[in-house]
């Protein structure tokens, strides 16, 4: 067995040893447990300084997640683009991919909080379903491996899905998804690494939400696949309780560049069950954003985005930088609050014709 295979199986897991290290009712623990998958790595439980602190919150169940009315099963309606139970095809040219249902600790605000953890419902043997549907749909050439946490497999495991993707002559590129950097930074080893460079070009998003999270465990392993040629982009959700404000929103977003990591989106939190506690205002998330822009690197500046109740997809959230816009000039709002005027091109009077939407070019206009 591996290492990383060792610590995992002393994660904390039982509601008896969850209640005893962090001083919680044992009953409680088990109703939570009743609902949700419970699972903390002993690496991950060693960064916790406090109760209730930042770490703790994202993985130390709470009776808040029992509470009525908070949120549905499935607010991204993935099930509805479901074709088959381990792909989701919501967009044009690509698909997620889920090839694993477990994951080395649970975040308690997880959007898939109704399926991590339960193999029924993400199964092994609907993988060879969801390459088969990639195989028979040549507009997807993007396909997101997800689950659950895909590098919970094993490395043969996990090749064999790779390779079988890389024989797809239309899917051009292969993402992984995995929080296993910062929950358990001790699976990236140098035979993972060798294994997934074979299967170039290959992205990685990975999921850090507090600077905290970031140690030297996490960043030697960063390092390592940034070294393999991945290129690392990192997805953050706004919590209440852990990143809700610019001055640690900034300092991650920073120091995820340090360790080669680019910021990919801000997702605020989504709608979902058992969850309710950790939801933020959107007015936060904006404040957020003006927080990062012009104030910091513009690399550490990721996309803030909502992903649609209802099954509508990302959608970005920007704050107003244009003041107002006419056919001589654009108003606009720099990040300090401070106003600037762009005067607009000056085009010759056109005969008045249907409005059309703004994308739309005509072919006398494109003379
Ligand atoms: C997030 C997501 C993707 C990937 O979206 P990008 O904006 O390309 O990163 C693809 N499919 C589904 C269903 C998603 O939720
Ligand atoms: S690692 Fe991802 S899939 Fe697993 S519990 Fe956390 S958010 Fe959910």
């Amino acid at each position: 067995m591996d290492d990383w295979q060792q610590i995992l199986q002393h994660s904390l897991r039982t509601p008896e040893e969850i209640a005893e290290r962090f001083g919680l009712e044992v009953e409680a623990v088990r109703k939570i447990a009743r609902a949700f998958k419970i699972q903390i790595t002993p690496y991950y439980a060693s960064l916790i300084k406090r109760k209730g602190d930042p770490i703790y919150r994202q993985v130390v169940p709470d009776l808040a997640e029992l509470a009525e009315n908070s949120g549905e099963d499935d607010p991204l309606e993935e099930d509805l683009d479901s074709p088959v139970p381990s792909i989701v095809h919501r967009y044009p040219d690509r698909v997620l991919f889920l090839v694993a249902h477990s994951c080395a600790s649970y975040c308690r605000f997880c959007t898939r909080k109704r399926k991590v953890g339960d193999i029924s419902k993400i199964n092994p043997r609907y993988i060879e379903d969801g390459i088969n549907y990639i195989k028979e749909h040549p507009e997807v050439r993007d396909v997101i491996v997800s689950g659950g946490d895909p590098l919970i497999l094993s490395d043969d495991r996990l090749e064999s899905i790779l390779s079988q993707l890389r024989s797809i002559p239309h899917v051009e590129i292969i993402r992984i998804g995995t929080r296993m950097p910062c929950y358990l930074p001790q699976r990236i080893t140098e035979e993972l690494v060798s294994m997934l460079k074979k299967y170039h070009p290959l992205y990685m998003n990975v999921h850090f939400n507090h600077p905290d999270e970031i140690t030297a465990e996490a960043a030697r392993a960063l390092n390592l696949l940034a070294d393999a040629g991945i290129p690392l982009g990192n997805q953050t959700v706004l919590l209440k309780g852990v990143n809700d404000d610019v001055e640690t929103m900034r300092r991650l977003m920073q120091k995820l560049l340090t360790v080669r990591v680019r910021p990919y989106y801000i997702y605020q939190a989504d709608y979902v069950r058992g969850t309710e506690h950790f939801r933020t205002t959107v007015e936060k998330g904006l404040e957020i954003y003006q927080g990062l822009r012009g104030w910091t690197s513009g690399l550490a500046v990721p996309q803030y985005v909502i992903d649609a109740p209802g099954g509508g997809g990302k959608i970005p959230l920007i704050p107003e930088y244009v003041q107002s816009i006419s056919e001589e000039k654009v108003v606009l709002r720099n990040y300090a609050g401070e106003l600037f005027v762009y005067p607009q091109v000056k085009t010759p009077k056109r005969r008045r014709s249907r409005p059309q939407p703004p994308c739309f070019v005509s072919n006398s206009q494109r003379v």
